[in-house]
């Protein structure tokens, strides 16, 4: 069946159908697969979009997804069954290849700046598309975060709708606007350096705290002091790139084994009330029946005592 999105008659979820995702290959279950990102194997993946070379060896290299979460279709069809709607519409999905090494941790790439500039620029390439609502931006790092391949990979797909967690925040944001004429991360910001209880580390671009409702253990959020809502006009990848070593260098020396997923947050398509920031979310403990039956959250570390340990930056398991 052609990958395709499905609303939850029940909620506000959208679901995207696909079954060829099962067949992804994951050298967390089968440490004998061929890695289809390490140089050498390239014929396995789709042909690079883009590549940065050194001479003629690759050293980043964007690709499309060989297991799409969503396609084009090159056009948006509606499909009925009954009461139900199949949305074919159209997507896109790529794969960011971010080192030729497998065993590299991402933190400790040279070229991390480098990336961070891919992600800005394929992020403009795939807002820039027809069908385009949102870019979403991820990693998925460590076997419980839902990574299949440990070679250092980041992923980015063009939606053709806004998600729910996106379209609620973006409801704050402008509620917040239309109330006090500000922007709510802005103000947040201002709120945390004041309070200083969840501020990790703050220079003269960026922010890096655990929010004051954080869901997850050591939740972490990292934002640029300037108000900017797409990430794609961000210029300072160095100053990004020396944060998320200060950040990931901390929390893997305090956990072994961390898993973690990194959601970049940027305005959606023709959103004017947004400020972009990036979540950091430690797969420390996972959402259980209260979570899953709730939407609530049950978060055993508060975000104050999170911030205190991660400053001392001691092992604690
Ligand atoms: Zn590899
Ligand atoms: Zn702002």
């Amino acid at each position: 069946m052609k990958p395709h999105l499905r609303k939850d008659i029940f909620s506000s979820c959208w679901v995207i159908i696909n079954d060829e995702r099962s067949k992804r290959p994951n050298d967390y279950v089968d440490s004998n697969i061929i890695c289809p990102f390490c140089p050498g194997n390239e014929k396995q993946t789709p042909v690079a979009i883009l590549e940065r070379k050194r001479g003629n060896k690759w050293y980043i290299r964007v690709v499309e997804n060989k297991y799409p979460a969503l396609v084009e279709n090159n056009n948006n069809v509606l499909e009925k069954e009954g009461i139900f709607f199949k949305y074919f519409f159209n997507g896109r999905h790529e794969v960011i290849i971010e080192t030729p090494l497998h065993r590299e941790n991402f933190y400790n790439i040279k070229h991390l700046s480098e990336i961070f500039e891919v992600y800005s620029f394929r992020m403009n390439y795939l807002y820039s598309l027809k069908n385009s609502k949102y870019v979403m931006l991820f990693k998925n790092y460590g076997v419980n975060a839902g990574a299949s391949l440990k070679h250092p990979h980041s992923q980015i797909i063009s939606l053709p709708i806004i998600p729910v967690r996106v379209e609620d925040e973006v409801k704050r944001f402008r509620y917040y606007f239309y109330k006090y004429r500000r922007c709510l991360m802005c103000d947040v910001i201002e709120n945390e350096i004041m309070l200083k209880k969840r501020v990790f580390y703050i220079d003269d671009f960026f922010i890096v705290f655990a929010p004051f409702a954080s869901r997850f253990n050591f939740e972490i959020w990292i934002a640029p002091l300037k108000h900017e809502k797409d990430f794609f006009n961000e210029e300072n990848f160095n100053g990004l790139a020396d944060i998320f070593r200060l950040v990931l260098k901390k929390l893997h020396r305090i956990f072994d084994d961390l898993s973690y997923n990194m959601i970049f947050h940027t305005a959606p398509k023709n959103v004017e009330n947004f400020h972009w920031h990036i979540e950091i979310l430690p797969k420390l403990a996972m959402p259980a029946g209260f979570e899953w039956g709730s939407g609530f959250y049950i978060n055993s570390v508060s975000p104050e005592q999170a911030i205190k340990i991660l400053k001392l930056g001691k092992k604690i398991n």
